[in-house]
């Protein structure tokens, strides 16, 4: 089988199974206990912490394990949002961008739905960018956060983070951005990034399902939306995942190590792929920024064909990759994402998104170039 859908999970590495072993067997304590186990647990946390404030350039307790990328979204929208119109209920008013994943826009939505917020959504260009006149135009004096993605799920395009965060941030107003497809391709410095809080998912990068990170800056307030025993300094309370905490810091310090090479091989792999596709399928255009775009994301449609079956014919052939995002699998209606970068509903509904480890390999691409029937179904 040939994986190329990276972007919807990825196996567990080896190095990062053999470092959360011992936490799913010998070394089982609960953190909060206070005898030898719980104490060598809740070191195994720590150090995990450390770790991943170390890929952040952050201070460990600015770090929060959570279940996964959906909670730590949850948390940094819904969280600085409510804490911020407890504080002065005049900020009541969210900002997304138009190309969010759902756990943003939906935790936006909820906000709006319950909590009196108004959410406005700044629209993206052709290629998938927010341009910081379009930021510019919609903060205003109630805009209590803003959150825009570092890199997108289904066409890849990287935005320019650190121009949009200095935009807000010289209003006074904390940005947060969704870091979960960007973690391991892109650097995660963030204080170079100039964001107040960013979110991480363990399953993007070689850890396993079920474990993720919210990074929030020093002082920012945060309503927790998990009740109970005060975990992770009260911001998510919950007995901690310890095996899945050492995990994704063991994948992200391992991803961050590859990033140079890897980035610049996987690179050149999409761009010969791509221009392979695009030379040998009438047709076919190429989805998201031609060059801000993630390493590891080549998405295209298919004009005129019918992006399920081009995935079915595909996935005949050995070829396991997507529509588009795996949230969004098996639904009719056409990818959100796509429309707001202005492609018709009917040329959306042709989306393939091909998306690749550092393990992907030049044979393996070559194989999917070459199936006869891509574009063709
Ligand atoms: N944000 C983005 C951009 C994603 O691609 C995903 C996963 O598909 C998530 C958030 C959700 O992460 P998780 O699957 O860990 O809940």
């Amino acid at each position: 089988m040939i994986f190329l859908d990276a972007a919807a999970t990825t196996p567990v590495r080896r190095e990062v199974l053999d470092a959360m072993w011992p936490y799913l067997t010998g070394e089982f304590g609960n953190p909060s206990s206070h005898h030898s186990l719980g104490e060598a647990a809740a070191a195994a946390l720590a150090d995990a912490r450390a770790a991943v404030a170390n890929v952040l350039g952050c201070r460990a307790g600015e770090v929060t394990f959570t279940s996964g990328g959906t909670e730590a979204d949850n948390l940094a929208v819904k969280g600085i949002a409510l804490a911020r119109q407890a504080a002065d209920p005049r900020l009541n008013r969210v900002v997304v961008s138009a190309i969010e994943h759902p756990a943003v826009e939906e935790s936006a939505r909820y906000l709006e739905r319950f909590h009196g917020f108004a959410v406005d959504v700044v629209p993206v260009d052709g290629t998938g960018l927010v341009t910081p006149e379009a930021l510019a135009a919609v903060l205003g004096p109630e805009t209590a956060l803003v959150s825009v993605m570092y890199a997108n799920n289904e066409v890849g395009t990287v935005q320019p983070v650190a121009e949009l965060a200095a935009l807000a941030r010289a209003q006074g107003i904390p940005f947060h951005t969704d870091a979960v497809q960007a973690a391991g391709w892109l650097p995660l410095d963030v204080k170079a990034l100039g964001v107040d809080a960013l979110s991480l998912s363990g399953h993007k990068l070689g850890a396993p399902k079920g474990c993720g990170v919210l990074y929030v800056r020093g002082r920012t307030r945060i309503e927790p939306l998990v009740h109970g025993g005060g975990q992770e300094r009260g911001r998510r309370s919950g007995t901690e995942n310890v095996a899945g905490a050492v995990g994704l810091a063991t994948a992200l310090t391992l991803a961050q190590l590859d990033q140079a090479g890897s980035g610049a091989r996987v690179t050149a792999l999409r761009d010969s792929f791509t221009a392979a596709v695009l030379g040998g399928v009438p047709g076919a255009v190429l989805t998201g920024h031609p060059t801000k775009r993630l390493p590891s994301v080549a998405s295209f449609c298919f004009p005129g064909t019918s992006g399920e079956s081009v995935l079915l014919e595909l996935e005949r052939q050995g070829v396991v990759c997507s529509s588009g995002s795996a949230c969004a699998a098996g639904s009719d209606a056409p990818s959100p994402v796509l429309t707001a970068l202005g492609i018709p509903a009917e040329v959306a509904q042709t989306a393939v998104r091909f998306s690749f480890d550092s393990s992907v390999s030049p044979p393996d691409l070559d194989a999917v170039a070459s199936v006869r029937t891509l574009g063709r179904a």
